[in-house]
């Protein structure tokens, strides 16, 4: 374990990540890349994609190896991201999520929680959602209304829960709700709820810009009576793990970001070389290359900076500080999703009208990276984050 923050050992990529790059971006160029523009277009779950990380089992890597998982570190879990949203951005929601939804349990729930819900997904047979925003309470998130009432050995949820991706694909989610509502943030709790519990149900699909192959649903909770032991973590704890998961999370988003972007970028690279005008190719005017630069250059240093976190990130799972991860994660998300925002947007550029249809990838991308300016928290709320948490 690194002793400080200026390991840079810690978030150089070791021989083992650049062999599971290789690894994952062959497989998502042949089992994924084909079917984004279809998942994309029939804005339908990419199940290709979740078969072939099942089967290659690369969909939770970040599930301990003490619960069946392959204990990936915070940079692999950035890294499988990276790569499966350079091709498809919805598909990389998958590994993304699975770590949103169970992380909380991760870090704040019970042994027998760990081995009840971790084990089926690492082994691939269920995946996990996570249930903070609301209809009225998104960026302000601890004015959530939905409520969980103890009766005995059992809680009672009611309540409804927005925007959750993968609603009604997961079995598992991890539901904030309150359950003392004169103390706010302090009087929310954490809970594990599962798609079979009765008075559990699901919203239509939100119709969206971008990520259309990733189901975005709301979750309908009607007098759920569930265990007790359900609880992950004290009452009370449950805001305050929602947020310590985001620190992580975030840094997938970055992930996506940069995948986004990456994918982006090569595309154009390839395109300028094709394309002639002027008796030459594109690529051989100075206008053009400068864009490249830029975007390379953007690029890399949000890919820096979310290799750093994702340090930041590792070195908290493995005990130690906590330190400036939550800085570390805001400037990752906000920094790479803004990039990414800026390379999409200039990759479709240089495609000229091409890239304006649907015959070639970019405008998916463009449409794509959008949503990584706006969820785990819009980047007006990261600059809130970074200004509370400066270095
Ligand atoms: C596709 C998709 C998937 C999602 N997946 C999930 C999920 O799985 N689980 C989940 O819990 N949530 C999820 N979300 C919800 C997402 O995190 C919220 O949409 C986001 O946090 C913003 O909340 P809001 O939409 O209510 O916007 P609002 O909070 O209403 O914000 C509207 C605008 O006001 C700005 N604003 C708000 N407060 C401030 C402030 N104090 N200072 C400056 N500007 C401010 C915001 O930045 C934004 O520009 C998802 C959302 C989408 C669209």
């Amino acid at each position: 374990m690194a002793s400080s923050v200026n390991d840079f050992d810690l978030y150089r990529p070791s021989e083992e990540h650049d062999m599971l790059r290789d690894a994952v971006r062959s497989l998502a160029e042949a089992k994924i890349a084909p079917y984004a523009a279809e998942v994309d277009e029939e804005a339908r779950f990419p199940q290709e994609a979740l078969d072939a990380l099942v089967a290659n089992d690369l969909h939770a890597v970040h599930v301990p190896e003490s619960y069946g998982g392959s204990g990936a570190d915070a940079l692999a879990t950035v890294i499988v991201i990276e790569e499966v949203a350079r091709v498809c951005a919805s598909s990389s929601l998958i590994p993304a999520v699975n770590k949103l939804g169970s992380l909380p349990v991760i870090l704040s729930g019970s042994e027998e929680l760990k081995k009840k819900y971790l084990a089926p997904l690492a082994k691939g047979d269920a995946m996990f959602s996570y249930c903070l925003s609301e209809p009225d309470a998104g960026s302000d998130a601890a004015g959530m209304k939905t409520k969980a009432v103890r009766d005995g050995d059992f809680y009672v949820l009611n309540g409804v829960k927005r925007w959750i991706t993968n609603a009604g694909v997961s079995e598992y989610y991890t539901v904030m709700a309150v359950t003392d509502p004169e103390k706010r943030s302090k009087g929310i709790s954490a809970f594990v709820v599962e798609k079979s519990d009765p008075g559990v149900s699901f919203g239509a699909p939100e119709k969206k810009l971008g990520i259309k192959g990733s189901p975005t649903r709301e979750v309908y909770l009607d007098n759920v009576r569930i265990p007790a032991d359900r609880i992950i973590g004290a009452e009370g704890t449950g805001f305050a793990t929602a947020m310590k998961t985001l620190d992580h999370t975030r840094i997938t988003i970055a992930a996506q970001a940069l995948g986004i972007a990456q994918g982006a970028l090569d595309y154009a690279k390839g395109y300028v070389q094709e394309r002639k005008q002027f008796g030459k190719p594109i690529g051989d005017f100075q206008g053009v290359q400068f864009m490249l630069a830029d975007m390379a250059m953007k690029l890399e240093a949000a890919r820096q900076l979310t290799y750093a976190a994702a340090a930041r990130s590792e070195r908290v799972a493995l005990g130690g500080g906590k330190e400036d991860l939550t800085f570390f994660g805001a400037a990752a998300k906000c920094y790479a999703s803004d990039a990414a925002m800026e390379i999409t947007t200039d990759a479709v550029q240089l495609l000229g009208g091409y890239g304006y249809t649907r015959d070639y990838p970019l405008e998916r991308m463009m449409r794509d990276a959008k949503i990584t300016q706006i969820y785990e928290g819009t980047n007006q709320v990261q600059r809130i984050v970074m200004a509370r948490n400066l270095p």
